[in-house]
């Protein structure tokens, strides 16, 4: 059987990207590259949107950046400036193009559909198929998400809306957002925060059609694009191991008080392809351990008091923008950390959660 120096299992989001980052900066002339993807073709599955807090190799996938964003509770509106740390969305679409156009140009690097179609024994393995054991008792953020294209221009472009908690919330955490493309075309979202254990919270068509109708007041309107999808807020159990690093969600790269990930990816990538030489010798990277500690603090309060989170969120906007998207995107200051400690509500729910 066929042996490679590098084998990326999963070409998903980690591993195209950990692909490109090697290609693009010439660790691949000279290194043979197997990657292992199961899907008979790329298409866009999936829209990455998180704030630039750092640069990254995509900014011609990106389908929308806005320098302003709103969050709602009921009755209560937040307008918010983000023009230093913008929001993006990325299409995945352009990215799996993008990325497989240049991988295809390189003849060290081979494309195959099963893992059993190569030799492991002698490659350094960059894993990115998630091991999760159990669904039960694990928080998800789970989601449906629907690109609408309407007769009339209703949207406001230059805003999106990050997180409206004005809907029902059968004891778990639900949200819609709004990401205005132009002004006929949105993609709209409903996302759940739970256990996935109840039925309600599966019928996103119609919490969909419900939201844009009476919610939105957009009556006609058609469907361009779905997606959908759940990120585990839980550790996937990959272990690493001496020629064997994970990646990707499989890798712990999501934030897990907020299922971001893809910047964690990039410089994950980034991370591995400086280090490419002697990567399997040197302590493996990870989301820092205050983040680690600080979202395991945030998940059981959302795990005991599902019903505080709207307030909790829009209260952690009392902060300035740019506080709450460095936090939220893992490049806070430990004075923007106490900032959002102090300033958010419910302090005691997070103490009590603390000393459990
Ligand atoms: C619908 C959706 C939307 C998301 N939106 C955002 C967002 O807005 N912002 C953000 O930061 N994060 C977001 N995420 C989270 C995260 O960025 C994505 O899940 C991202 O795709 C994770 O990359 P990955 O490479 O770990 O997994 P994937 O991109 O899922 O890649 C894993 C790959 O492994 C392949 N595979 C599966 N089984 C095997 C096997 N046995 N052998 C080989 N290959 C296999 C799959 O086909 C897939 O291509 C989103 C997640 C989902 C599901």
């Amino acid at each position: 059987m066929k042996e490679f120096d590098y084998i990326i299992i999963g070409g998903g989001c980690a591993g195209l990207s950990l692909a490109y980052e090697l290609e693009t900066h010439n660790k691949l002339k000279n290194k043979t590259l197997a990657i292992i993807e199961p899907r008979l073709e790329y298409k866009r599955d999936k829209t990455w949107s998180f704030w630039k807090t750092t640069s990254h190799n995509f900014e011609d996938c990106v389908k929308k950046s806005w320098d302003n964003f709103s969050i709602n509770i009921p009755n209560k509106t937040k307008f918010l400036e983000c023009n230093k740390l913008p929001y993006q969305s990325i299409d995945s679409g352009l990215f799996y193009k993008k990325i497989n156009t240049i991988l295809k140009q390189n003849p060290n690097i081979k494309f195959y559909k099963n893992i059993n179609e190569v030799s492991l024994n002698n490659s350094l393995v960059f894993n990115s198929v998630p091991s999760i054991e159990s669904n039960e008792n694990q928080l998800w953020q789970h989601f449906k998400g629907i690109e609408i294209e309407t007769t009339k221009d209703v949207f406001d472009e230059k805003i999106m809306n990050l997180m409206d908690f004005d809907c029902q919330q059968y004891e778990s955490v639900h949200f819609f957002y709004t990401l205005p493309f132009s002004k006929n075309k949105a993609m709209v979202e409903t996302t759940w925060l739970s256990k996935m254990n109840n039925d309600l919270e599966v019928d996103y068509d119609q919490q969909l059609k419900n939201y844009i109708e009476n919610h939105l007041n957009i009556k006609n309107y058609k469907i361009n694009y779905k997606e959908n999808g759940a990120i585990p807020l839980f550790y996937p159990s990959n272990i690493n191991g001496e020629k064997k690093i994970n990646i990707g969600t499989a890798g712990h790269m999501t934030r897990l008080s907020t299922g971001y990930t893809f910047l964690n990816i990039q410089e994950h990538s980034r991370f591995i392809r400086e280090n490419i030489d002697n990567i399997d010798k040197i302590r493996r990277y990870e989301i820092k351990k205050k983040y680690q500690f600080l979202d395991k603090i945030f998940l059981r309060v959302l795990n005991n008091h599902a019903n505080q989170m709207p307030n909790i969120f829009f209260k952690m906007f009392d902060n300035s923008p740019e506080t709450v998207i460095k936090f939220l995107s893992n490049k806070s200051n430990i004075f923007q950390d106490l900032l959002i400690i102090l300033k958010t509500a419910k302090k005691w729910l997070f103490i009590k959660a603390l000393l459990k």
